[in-house]
């Protein structure tokens, strides 16, 4: 799986991709994440990418061609067009569901706005879809999409050590996950659940369901209506409603 991005700031987004889990992807190959500076795209002699928005108004808005050189320069030799996002503030919210589908792509390219944003043009010409990670305004595009690589990269199988270890985790069935527990047994006088010490397996797989469906309720509720519960799991959640179990 490969990713473009197109960025007037390279270094903030190494910053968070280049480390840890991600980063360790990419040295091995199993991800591919290259940052494609715009700027060196500007065909003018100061290497300008912005300027005045027509109709007046506050700041600045990139110019369509040097992102468009610059994601020219990444197609060059492609028989296919990648996927184009570009991220947002405007866009569809970013969910787990967006980067299962993103996943799917083995190609996208992601275009980072700063200022203003970018003019509509590009975005008519060479965009797919925009991606939001919240309704937030924030100065350019390079954090989200680290977080939308990041989100969708981890979902490549090989990038993390089993598909467990995401399929279990908040979001991936329409839950949010278990509590988590590790040593000291006690700490500051809290005890680990018992059964988490007990080993026996098929129990704990069951308190582990059960206590997911119960975070879900007490911080996430609305998400409970679509979450794939069994018959048995929906009647707990009525319990639930209706008081019968201390949570
Ligand atoms: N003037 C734009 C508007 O009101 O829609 C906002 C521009 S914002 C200051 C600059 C850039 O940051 C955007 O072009 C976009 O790439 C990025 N950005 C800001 N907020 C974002 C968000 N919530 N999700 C994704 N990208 C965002």
């Amino acid at each position: 799986m490969r990713f473009d991005i197109l960025t007037l700031f390279p270094d903030m987004v190494e910053a968070v991709l280049g480390d840890s889990i991600i980063g360790r992807a990419r040295k091995k190959g199993i991800i591919e994440i290259n940052c494609v500076q715009i700027r060196n795209f500007a065909n003018n002699k100061h290497r300008q990418v912005d300027d005045y928005p027509y109709g007046g108004g506050m700041g600045m808005v990139m110019q369509p061609q040097p992102i468009y050189d610059a994601y020219m320069s990444v197609c060059e030799g492609l028989e296919e067009k990648p996927h184009t996002v570009y991220m947002s503030p405007q866009g569809r919210t970013f969910r787990q569901s967006t980067a299962k589908r993103l996943r799917k792509y083995e190609h996208t390219v992601i275009i980072c706005g700063h200022y203003e944003g970018v003019d509509q043009r590009l975005l008519d010409e060479i965009v797919d879809e925009e991606i939001s990670i919240g309704d937030f305004v924030l100065t350019g595009g390079e954090l989200a999409a680290a977080a939308v690589v990041d989100a969708t990269a981890r979902l490549v199988p090989g990038v993390l050590k089993g598909e467990e270890s995401f399929s279990e985790e908040s979001h991936y069935g329409g839950l949010l996950e278990y509590p988590q527990y590790t040593r000291p047994e006690v700490w500051h006088g809290r005890r680990v659940p018992e059964i988490l010490l007990s080993g026996h397996h098929k129990n704990i797989c069951a308190w582990k369901r059960r206590m997911s469906i119960v975070n879900t309720f007490k911080k996430r509720r609305g998400m409970l209506s679509k979450a794939r519960l069994s018959d048995e799991e929906r009647a707990f959640v009525a319990e639930l409603r209706d008081g019968a179990h201390e949570i």
